[in-house]
């Protein structure tokens, strides 16, 4: 058995892990990091394929608001230029995302800005009480006409339930411009890795040792062994072998296709919002690179396809319904009695976070878990 010989053992090399070694790294700590997967980035992961940085679990677009992220990040990385402006497909015709004049006009013609309010502010009417569902609030936020058109199918494929089904806190926020400007994200820093998420994990984990296709469960006692301290960015229900029950998560298919053709769609993210469509949406990944898409021959896509996790497949979405959030808050319990684990990413605490706010997260983790005072502490109790 190799004998203790790191701070840290980090168990994923997602950006939550990624970022945790890069500072424990930066403090004088020997880190070693294992991933069961072949390649680091966590689900931000990008493989070139045609010379194509594809995006290999679903599309990643980073956006924040948080100076101290983007300026960390930007230390391993150039943004490059693009901005998010999904479309939606249902029956035939495509819809601008988010709701803008855009959308209104090709639902409703050739409608003015106070017109498409009008119809909006009409149809949002026919709910008359506090919202119950996502169904009603949907229908109470943008109306009758955009819920069925471009949110019901795609929220019940993505969900597996009924919109009737489903939370109202789940799309308590539905973005709504009445201006022309499409860009998904408000955020004042956005765009996607120039060389892709993959090789910007690399460079910050570049002071660590990594081992990649090493599950840790597969050799608990041994990661255990290596070091004081172990940072799980796994799922938490699956670190106590499911002891008090499973937490819900959605899981996703990904089906990629390398194509003979320049273009397959008119932007990089195309919802599919028709019930019966099998897949949720398809990524032409070219389009993240709008510097160089256009020099590019040929195209690789990838459709989407969500499923309820089940065990040997990869939770991605966590759900939250009631009963997951009592039964987190019961493994947030059984956590106290292991101080020398700290569970973080968005699988360690069982929360859907963006990539800034995992970034955040492990910053603030860090930093407290580092603090020299801490560090003294635990020499004089060692
Ligand atoms: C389809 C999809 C699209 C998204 N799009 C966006 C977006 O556009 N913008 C945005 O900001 N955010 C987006 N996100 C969120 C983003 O992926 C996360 O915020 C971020 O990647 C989470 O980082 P993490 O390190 O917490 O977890 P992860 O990226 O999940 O990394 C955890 C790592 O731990 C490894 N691991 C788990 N268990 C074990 C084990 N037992 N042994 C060894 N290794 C293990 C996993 O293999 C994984 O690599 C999206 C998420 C998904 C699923």
């Amino acid at each position: 058995m190799e004998a203790a010989r790191f701070d840290y053992v980090i168990v994923g090399a997602g950006l939550y892990g990624a970022t945790f070694a890069e500072r424990a790294v930066a403090a004088g700590k020997k880190v070693l990091v294992i991933d069961r997967r072949d390649k680091p980035g966590g689900n931000a992961c990008t493989e070139s394929v045609s010379g194509i940085h594809v995006h290999r679990y679903g599309p990643h677009v980073f956006h924040t608001n948080d100076k101290e992220v983007y300026d960390y990040l930007s230390g391993f990385c150039t943004l490059n230029s693009f901005v998010h402006t999904p479309k939606a497909f249902y029956r035939g015709n495509t819809y601008s995302l988010p709701f803008t004049m855009h959308t209104f006009r090709e639902m409703w013609g050739d409608v003015s800005e106070s017109e498409a309010r009008e119809i909006i502010r009409r149809q949002c009417a026919e709910i008359k009480h506090e919202p119950r569902n996502l169904e009603e609030q949907a229908i109470a936020t943008v109306g009758r006409d955009l819920y069925e058109t471009l949110i019901r199918g795609y929220t019940q494929k993505q969900w597996g339930r009924e919109c009737s089904a489903l939370p109202p806190s789940i799309i308590k926020r539905i973005p709504i411009r009445f201006t022309f400007d499409s860009s998904y994200y408000n955020a004042r820093y956005q765009g996607i890795p120039t060389d892709g998420y993959t090789k910007m994990v690399e460079r910050m984990l570049a002071g660590a040792e990594v081992r990649l296709g090493e599950d840790y469960f597969a050799k608990r006692d041994t990661y255990d062994s290596l070091a004081g301290k172990i940072i799980f960015t796994g799922s938490i229900d699956a670190y106590f072998g499911y002891s008090l029950g499973r937490l819900a998560y959605r899981t996703l298919t990904f089906e990629q296709e390398i194509l003979d053709i320049d273009r397959y769609q008119t932007s990089a993210v195309v919802n599919y919002t028709d019930a019966d469509v099998p897949w949720t949406r398809i990524t032409e990944h070219k389009w993240f690179q709008p510097e160089t898409a256009d020099t590019i021959r040929g195209t690789v896509i990838t459709r989407e396809y969500s499923a309820e996790w089940e065990d040997g497949r990869e939770p991605f979405y966590p759900v939250g319904d009631e009963a997951s959030e009592n039964l987190l808050k019961k493994y947030i319990e059984l956590a106290k009695s292991r101080p020398n684990v700290l569970f973080g990413g968005r699988l360690g605490r069982y929360r859907y976070l963006d990539m800034d706010a995992v970034v955040r997260m492990a910053l603030d983790d860090a930093k407290a878990e580092l603090r020299p005072e801490k560090a003294g502490r635990q020499r004089e109790s060692g």
